[in-house]
């Protein structure tokens, strides 16, 4: 091993930058070289590749987003766009690649790997929706920036007696509205891991949990259930109570990263190349039942994960 390249991928999330230096500077320690790639697989297809020294790494930890850019790249799911890709990072001399990002990143990596380029994946996505490990790069930051700001929407729902519904990112994956609807103290959270919710039932909810002298209601609605803004019209029609609708929106991807976020990121970007070191092949990194650890991409993206029925449980006993 001589050269190492990385990039960033799908969707961006805080910590991504803390992985980025933690695999440059990583790599420059053990004697390797580093190179940057720009914006995803768009980029390595383009060649925006640059070289990495340590410098170029210096005051990101703290930022949010990533400093190399990231895209959604459709070709690159072709047979045609990875051989050609593993023919330019072969032209620039790059025998392994650090892939930060999600599932489908995580395919791009796979891909690679199969045209003979050693690919290492790392977990980026704020949705904590990756199978083989219990913490991705940047669940902490976002979590807590919709915790925050459902508490001040929380205030105004509570001083005015409304029900709020508010709606939080995961298209596919509930842990952010789990984790807030927990943290928060919703009484009702909706995922898109069972999305026969039945509307009624919320509305009796809200007429039971006024009886009861709960001055709001507040309803957590995942992004792959959508239609906060109908749904609030629905549920003030039929039980009467004022209700408002708020869509958090981009401001949970965004912003400094948290400490939990800079340090897993930066773990796992050292291991990333402490594994390729080691002679490993087709990696992904995962942090699991207390340890960092690493699965093959194969049987990694193999692995199901599901949100954890007596952690909903507990959601709904705590709002009685
Ligand atoms: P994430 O990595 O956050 O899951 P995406 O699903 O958008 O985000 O995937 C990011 C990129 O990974 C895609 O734009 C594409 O370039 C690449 N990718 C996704 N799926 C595949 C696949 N089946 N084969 C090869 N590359 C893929």
């Amino acid at each position: 091993l001589n050269t190492i390249a990385v990039l960033t991928s799908g969707g961006d999330a805080p910590g991504m930058n803390a992985a980025i230096r933690a695999v440059v500077r990583t790599a420059i320690y053990r004697g390797l070289k580093v190179k940057g790639i720009k914006k995803g697989y768009n980029g390595l297809l383009n060649e925006d590749i640059i070289d990495m020294e340590p410098r170029h790494v210096s005051d990101i930890i703290q930022k949010g987003g990533t400093v190399l850019g990231t895209a959604r790249c459709l070709e690159f799911k072709r047979p045609e766009y990875q051989k050609k890709a593993a023919d330019i990072c072969r032209k620039h001399g790059i025998d392994g690649i650090v892939v930060i990002g999600g599932d489908g990143s995580y395919r791009g990596a796979q891909a690679l790997s199969r045209q003979g380029i050693n690919a290492v994946g790392i977990p980026g996505t704020i949705d904590l929706d990756i199978a083989c490990t219990d913490y991705t790069i940047g669940f902490d930051t976002a979590v807590n920036t919709a915790m925050q700001a459902i508490d001040k929407v929380k205030d105004t729902s509570s001083s005015h007696e409304r029900c709020s519904i508010i709606e939080v990112m995961g298209r596919h994956a509930g842990y952010i509205a789990l984790w807030c609807g927990i943290a928060n103290g919703a009484e009702d959270i909706l995922l898109p891991e069972n999305y026969d919710y039945n509307e009624q039932e919320i509305v009796n909810h809200i007429i039971e949990s006024r009886k009861r002298g709960k001055i709001h209601h507040l309803i957590i609605n995942a992004e792959g259930i959508g239609h906060s803004t109908s749904m609030a019209k629905r549920i003030e029609a039929a039980t009467g109570v004022e209700t408002r609708a708020t869509i958090l929106g981009y401001m949970q991807r965004g912003g400094s990263p948290t400490a939990t976020d800079r340090y897993y990121a930066s773990i796992m970007g050292a291991r990333a190349v402490d594994i390729m070191l080691e002679g490993k092949t087709n990696r992904v990194v995962g942090y699991r039942y207390g340890e960092f650890t690493d699965f093959g991409i194969e049987e990694a993206l193999m692995m199901q994960k599901d949100i954890d029925r007596y952690q909903y449980e507990v959601a709904r006993m705590l709002t009685i």
